[in-house]
């Protein structure tokens, strides 16, 4: 094989997804410890209140106790490079965490074995299974009381519609919780108090039985003996192909807390996970093995180091390798430019890039040249892997400066921000008065913190009751048939009309007035 190819299949980039409190946190540190990347437990935390919180940018999380942004951590294992995406687990997340999923290859996702599937699973999950992203499950805190497996199997396939297929089985749960059986591998891995890795091989029901009888009281290995036959009789066979396509979620149990499953989960999720696959681009499919070196931003992130006010784009290479001081040409204006400072990103640290291959990605300075969905060739000849979706906002305010003088540098700062993709922006259709989109209420307070630092302008915020936008696609209809006292008529920056809703009702209502109009969630 070649170097190129070779380098690329060994490559894994996903993202961990989950409500907050699942265990987000608690894994990542896991896996880094596996990976060697960090040395003691309790350095993913420390991020959250001191590492970052050097950076006045990040300070707000700090004040706020959460991870606004997302940031990439990159370890080596069992030959395997891997790249884990960190996605904000907060409630208040934004258009960024969305954005992340579009540069992975695979999704881990975490489930709290008490709580089943929650609210924001389901969202993220969604955009998942839209672009057929391949979705590997964890359960998590077996340690603890939760839901029966089976019970959990069928909340999965009932509310992400999603196929399951579990590659591990717990033995026992909560306080009699003995350890899982590994369904593909035949062997039973034993959860004890000395933290150590115990892997028995047991290739027949009997043998389980077996191996049990010592650690395990009868009703536990009886209901382990009844489920996993029910499985081999009527659950999902492994199928890798649905597994690729995002269609069937292999599913493992564990509890990250004490890195109970943790290594047997990744080793697994390595062999059985996707590496970079070809993506279609304006002029046609592009390979990871494809000599000419390509890759998208999927994410822009201003001030990380407050010693310089800089902005870091990052770009999720998608062919071809990388090399320090290529030159390379952005599609959307045709112009060669020389990427400045690459980086790649580590558990506490950055450092400078030598070079990097498909699945890598790598943080570049950007002087305000580069906008979301840029897509970047080493050829003359560019082309682009098309634009990233732009996700429905859900919370809207009015935005104006509170000081007229300050118009300037106001609109000078929404468009910037705007573009770089921090919030959407919309205008009213009389006075032109300026909206501000989000996804997560969060973002109104990094978009006043960042108007204000970055562009002087104290903003003022007023919150408007509309949570829906749809966008208005035959747009011949006249204004006044469209107008109503629930609902408002605006435009986004590329002056398409968009129609605000204060909730589905409304949306309904309208439609059923309407059964003309076409409308669109979002748009490209
Ligand atoms: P995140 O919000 O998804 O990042 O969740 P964290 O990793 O911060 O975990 C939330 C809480 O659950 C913390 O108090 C963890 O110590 C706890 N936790 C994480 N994994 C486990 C587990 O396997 N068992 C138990 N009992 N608690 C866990």
């Amino acid at each position: 094989m070649a170097k190129l190819e070779q380098e690329a299949s060994r490559r894994r980039t996903f993202a961990i997804i989950s409500h907050p409190d699942a265990g987000k946190t608690t894994l990542t540190e896991k896996l880094l410890l596996l990976g060697g990347a960090i040395r003691s437990a309790g350095s993913v935390k420390s991020r959250k209140s001191k590492k970052f919180a050097t950076s006045d940018w990040m300070e707000l999380e700090k004040q706020r106790g959460i991870s606004v942004t997302s940031s990439v951590m990159q370890f080596v294992y069992d030959d395997y490079k891997i790249n884990i995406l960190d996605t904000p687990g907060h409630q208040d997340f934004s258009e960024d965490t969305y954005r992340t999923l579009m540069a992975v290859d695979s999704v881990v996702m975490i489930i709290d074995a008490a709580k089943g599937v929650e609210a924001q699973t389901l969202k993220l999950f969604k955009v998942c299974r839209d672009r057929g992203i391949p979705i590997f499950t964890f359960i998590n805190k077996l340690d603890r009381q939760g839901k029966e497996p089976l019970e959990l199997f069928e909340e999965l396939e009932e509310v992400l519609g999603i196929q399951t297929c579990p590659v591990n089985y717990p033995i026992g749960m909560g306080q009699s919780f003995r350890g899982v059986y590994d369904r593909f591998k035949k062997e039973i891995e034993l959860y004890d108090d000395k933290r150590e890795q115990t892997l028995i091989p047991a290739d027949s029901l009997e043998t389980v039985r077996e191996r049990l009888v010592q650690v395990a009281d009868e009703a536990t290995i009886d209901q382990l003996e009844e489920e996993l036959l029910l499985l081999e009789e009527a659950g999902n066979p492994f199928n890798a192909e649905a597994v690729k396509a995002g269609k069937q979620t292999l599913v493992f149990f564990g509890s990250a807390i004490s890195s109970f499953g943790v290594p047997t989960f990744l080793k697994h999720f390595l062999e059985l996970a996707p590496g970079p696959a070809g993506r279609e681009t304006s002029k046609g499919h592009v390979d990871p093995a494809d000599e000419t070196f390509s890759g998208f931003i999927f994410k822009i992130q201003a001030n990380m180091n407050p010693a310089h006010r800089d902005r870091i784009a990052f770009l999720r290479i998608c062919s071809g390798k990388y090399e320090k001081g290529m030159e390379t040409w952005l599609d959307r204006t045709g112009k060669p430019v020389k990427l400045a400072q690459p980086q790649q990103f580590f558990a506490d640290s950055r450092e400078n890039v030598e070079d990097a291959y498909p699945g890598d990605i790598v943080g570049i300075y950007d002087p305000g040249l580069y906008q979301i969905g840029d897509t970047l060739c080493a050829t003359k000849d560019t082309f682009n892997f098309g634009k990233l979706p732009t996700f429905p906002p859900e919370h809207f305010s009015k935005v104006r400066a509170k000081t007229a003088m300050k118009q300037k540098h106001f609109i000078k700062g929404i468009e910037q921000l705007a573009q770089e993709g921090a919030v959407q922006i919309y205008k009213t259709e009389r006075y032109e008065e300026y909206i501000l989109g989000v996804v997560g209420q969060l973002q109104f307070d990094v978009f006043k913190y960042r108007m204000e630092a970055e562009y002087n302008v104290d903003l003022d915020i007023q919150p408007m009751s509309f949570h829906l936008a749809r966008w208005l696609l035959n747009d011949e209809i006249p204004r006044e048939a469209l107008r109503s006292t629930t609902n408002m008529v605006v435009h986004d920056s590329q002056d398409r009309p968009v129609i605000l809703f204060e909730n589905e009702f409304g949306l309904n209502w309208f439609m059923q007035k309407n059964p003309d109009i076409k409308l669109a969630e979002s748009v490209i």
